[in-house]
């Protein structure tokens, strides 16, 4: 865990295994993603995944709405490199499949199941003897019928008790091994729903915001809200969702763990706003910088400055930076320059300085 200050201690939960990962209780708070691959396309699965595991996703979760995926499962749990939950609706005999193709979880959703309580025994009892946990994934769209009667929509109330109602199903079988998410559209109506699901219980909490939107709208609503709850030490695990590729729903949840203190910080651009000191196009400078040292692992705080009046200063705190002006870049470590070279050279020498700070650190 990181030592940087962070803004709430973490809410006591049960601790759960998905696969070789460790969910809740003090385990760091795990980044997932979903593949967009149908999943029967093994190869084409296994790929996203691959690139999913790059770019830093712990879990991931793949959908399974046909035989031919549920067949598909016993592969892709074997070789995928991080845990694998199938995500089941509709189709209890799914969730056996997964639990015996050796899925590291089963993400279950109670109101998509018909006569879901009738399997929950037989559910429980295999999942317990595989060692294989669930999620039971509440989502707005497919509430209990009978919640929705009550409550006329999905508030949070009636996400939370259909959740505590799913939950106590398990419990009564003895089956304690299972996370849940309480998923909505509407961060307000979400991060209620999760905050009377954490007064209830210990289980630990899937966090997500679902049907979050296009790229631009869907990390915004994903980190208001899980920046909400995860500052009230709320939640265990992330997924967010954004109509965008997955491991870009990764890197912003590692942005918002990072943000909060609850994930080291790896490389991170202080650029300046740009204003009209400015001589240099800050914000290409600072994509350029960005694109130049993504696959830097060790923490580094890297300023892009757009004047030399204020950019060594207001960056003192960087590890290393650049402050542009008449054509050139007073290169700094520190806040202290160490040497001045052409606007064209900025990048290429950010990115040598960078590698010989990041060999002084040593290996992360
Ligand atoms: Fe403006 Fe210079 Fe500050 Fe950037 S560093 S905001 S250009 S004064």
């Amino acid at each position: 865990m990181p030592s940087a200050q962070t803004l709430a201690p973490r809410r006591k939960t049960r601790q759960i295994n998905v696969g070789k990962l460790k969910v809740g209780g003090d385990a760091p708070i795990s980044v997932q993603s979903m593949t967009t691959t149908k999943t029967y396309d093994i190869n084409a699965t296994l790929q996203q995944i691959a690139e999913l595991t790059a770019s830093g996703c712990e879990i991931v979760r793949v959908a399974c709405p046909t035989d031919k995926d549920a067949e598909a499962l016993k592969i892709i749990a074997m070789k995928s490199q991080i845990p694998v939950i199938a995500d089941i609706h509709f189709q209890p005999k799914y969730v056996f499949q997964a639990i015996e193709a050796g899925c590291g979880a089963v993400r279950v959703n109670p109101g998509n199941i018909r006569k879901f309580d009738d399997k929950v025994g037989e559910i429980a009892k295999a999942a317990s003897d595989a060692g294989v946990s669930l999620r039971i994934g509440v989502n707005a769209g497919s509430l209990d019928k009978r919640l929705l009667a009550r409550y006329g929509k999905a508030t949070p109330e009636a996400l939370a008790e259909s959740a505590i109602w799913e939950a106590s199903l398990f419990e009564e079988h003895g089956f304690h091994d299972f996370k849940i998410s309480v998923k909505h559209n509407d961060p307000v109506v979400m991060v209620q729903a999760y905050r009377l699901l954490a007064e209830r219980g210990d289980w630990p909490l899937h966090l997500g915001v679902t049907e979050a939107g296009p790229a631009f709208q869907g990390t915004i609503k994903s980190a208001t809200a899980f920046g909400i709850l995860l500052s009230e030490g709320i939640g265990d695990t992330i997924r967010v969702s954004l109509s965008a590729p997955p491991s870009e729903e990764v890197k912003v949840g590692h942005q918002i763990l990072q943000s909060l203190n609850l994930r080291e910080r790896t490389l991170e651009i202080v650029s300046c706003p740009s204003c009209g000191r400015a001589q240099v196009d800050v914000y290409s400078l600072a994509d350029s910088v960005t694109e130049g040292l993504k696959d830097m692992t060790v923490p580094l705080r890297v300023a892009v400055m757009g004047c030399v009046v204020n950019g060594p200063g207001e960056a003192r705190d960087a590890d290393l930076g650049v402050a542009s002006g008449n054509g050139k870049g007073q290169i700094f470590v520190k806040g202290e320059v160490i040497k001045t070279v052409p606007e064209d050279e900025i990048v290429q020498t950010l990115i040598q300085e960078a590698n010989r700070i990041a060999e002084e650190m040593g290996p992360d």
